[in-house]
């Protein structure tokens, strides 16, 4: 069911209270990636340019319900302004009289913007009467949170049941990119899931199961895999409460005549850190004492040949420990073969969004998801609940 979004409203003269994810690095008050601002901007443009008046909320950070200045918006407005190239006047709170007066007086074209939602616990508690003093704010309201959309939070979930409510240009996109690859892929469908954790990332392997044609498990999760299969692992990470999963899943898959491919080669080291001397081990096994912290270039191929003909691709997590540079080759490889494939690519998950910005092929994949944790909740086949709330 598709998502009502803002090409179906008039916004002129309007209120339009819009939840964005803000929630930027920042460093002394500097942002260090505005990523997630630009990402917002083809709504906030959209509306600002069709008549609107915009009061623009998020989150920032982790601030418990206490209004702390490390956390505050305001650190955020001269270069909101500056993106959006209008005028941005700060609220001093999120919600209250002096925040409504600002809201009533603001003019078309202008942006509100308004403090961390999270300087209230009733933001995370879903609170009806928080939500109900936000919706005053506006006429209507325009979720753009993506990143923010697994959670129902007042901003993101509450409120809809104020306000009439719809999705903005990069949460129907987010929402377009997942429901095509997981409702009706194209096959082949090929998905490479890697990261260091079995634990984190089954819940995905399970939901896709019935979707792939194959699977590529890379990253520190695979050795889990690969012991139970009768490999040497060496040190490598293991997670041995998983093994019995890790097992019924292998065996869910051999059943289902899904293919998995796991490390045929590796990159070692003998310690995990940064300027240990990497090794390539040309065998599936890992050496006694030796860490793996890559993929190697056998493997590198045999994802090659997978993403030769695929016609869906789906990615998330790195096939080795890409923050090194000694061990990033595996996941930059692959990172490349995702850029030059030519069916649908969708890059979900914070770490692999990480490789792919790192390598700058950003522009190269067809969707890469602002949401960490709520790509990997549509990618597990969960309802997001700030998705729900905005379906017709
Ligand atoms: P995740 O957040 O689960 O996607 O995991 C990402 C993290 O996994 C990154 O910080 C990688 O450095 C780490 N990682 C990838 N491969 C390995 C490996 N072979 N051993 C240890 N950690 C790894």
């Amino acid at each position: 069911m598709a998502v009502r979004t803002i090409k179906d409203i008039d916004p002129e003269g309007k209120r339009v209270l819009v939840r964005v994810d803000f929630n930027v690095p920042l460093r002394e008050g500097i942002i260090t990636d505005d990523t997630r601002m630009q990402r917002a901007l083809p709504t906030l443009k959209n509306l600002l340019e069709r008549g609107a008046s915009l009061i623009v909320m998020s989150h920032l950070g982790r601030p418990g319900g206490e209004k702390k200045p490390e956390f505050s918006l305001s650190q955020l407005k001269d270069h909101l302004a500056k993106i959006t190239g209008v005028k941005v006047i700060m609220a001093p709170d999120v919600i209250g009289a002096e925040v409504e007066a600002l809201a009533n007086n603001l003019k078309a074209g202008e942006i509100l913007l308004l403090e961390n939602t999270r300087y209230y616990g009733e933001e995370t508690k879903n609170d009806p009467d928080f939500s109900a003093k936000l919706a005053k704010l506006g006429d209507l309201y325009v979720n753009d949170a993506f990143g923010a959309a697994h959670r129902a939070h007042a901003s993101t979930e509450g409120i809809t049941k104020y306000l009439p409510s719809y999705a903005g240009l990069l949460m129907e996109k987010e929402c377009a990119f997942f429901d095509k690859v997981l409702e009706n892929p194209e096959k082949p469908f090929i998905a490479i899931i890697g990261g260091a954790k079995v634990s984190s990332k089954i819940a995905v392997l399970e939901s896709l199961l019935e979707k792939a044609d194959a699977f590529v498990i890379g990253g520190g999760m695979a050795y889990t895999f690969m012991k139970e299969q009768g490999k040497t692992i060496g040190n490598s990470l293991v997670e041995e409460e998983f093994a019995v999963t890790a097992r019924s899943f292998l065996t869910k898959a051999e059943s289902a005549g899904v293919k998995v491919l796991l490390p045929l080669d590796h990159i070692v080291a003998d310690t995990f850190s940064e300027d240990a001397t990497p090794e390539a081990v040309d065998n599936v096994n890992v050496p006694d004492g030796k860490l793996a912290m890559d993929v190697g270039p056998k493997t590198v191929a045999a994802v090659g040949e997978l993403l030769s003909n695929a016609k869906t691709v789906v990615w998330n997590g790195p096939m080795g420990v890409f923050e090194f540079d000694s061990f990033a080759k595996g996941t930059l490889d692959v990172a490349n073969m995702v850029a030059d494939c030519a069916g649908t690519t969708v890059v979900g998950g914070g770490d692999s969004v990480a490789a792919v910005n790192k390598f700058n092929l950003a522009d190269k994949i067809d969707h890469v998801s602002t949401g960490g944790g709520a790509s990997l909740e549509y990618l597990e086949g969960k309802a997001l609940p700030g998705v729900v709330a905005l379906k017709e």
